[in-house]
């Protein structure tokens, strides 16, 4: 099975310098107690891709708990638990993945998936929709 050419934490450390050093569900900055890891975007399981354009730093705990949850769901979930997940990060990561495949091609299993939750992230159009949901707007 081919693996990216860099190794994870190779990846996990541009990640960081990409988006800053806060894990993209809960926020929290990574420190000794809040150790990063680098989460899959689009599941391996449904195909998703180990390379940066899939992947996001997480803490840990977010990583474990969101499980094999998609990117959106988990979103909402982290708003229900009143935090303010980084929402932009997701939709920026996800398009970087669309154009990888746009150009390259590849990933087929893996674009149903990724075309659905990228439509629903713009459907949200207010990436801020993710981190006030008790405010919801009249344009439900
Ligand atoms: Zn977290």
């Amino acid at each position: 099975m081919a693996e990216s050419q860099q190794g994870r934490a190779a990846r996990l450390e541009l990640e960081l310098q990409r988006d800053g050093p806060t894990c993209a569900w809960c926020a929290r900055e990574f420190g000794s107690h809040v150790v990063p890891t680098t989460d899959h975007l689009v599941p391996r399981v449904k195909g998703g891709p180990s390379r940066l354009e899939n992947e996001v730093a997480a803490c840990r705990r977010c990583n474990r708990e969101r499980g094999h949850r998609s990117p959106v769901d988990w979103l909402e979930e982290c708003g229900r638990r009143g935090w303010t997940p980084d929402a932009g990060r997701v939709l920026r990561v996800l398009t970087s993945l669309e154009e990888v495949v746009a150009v390259h091609g590849g990933h087929r299993r893996a674009r149903p998936y990724l075309d659905n939750q990228l439509r629903r992230l713009r459907k949200h159009d207010q990436v801020s929709d993710f981190q006030d949901v008790h405010e919801t707007g009249p344009n439900g």
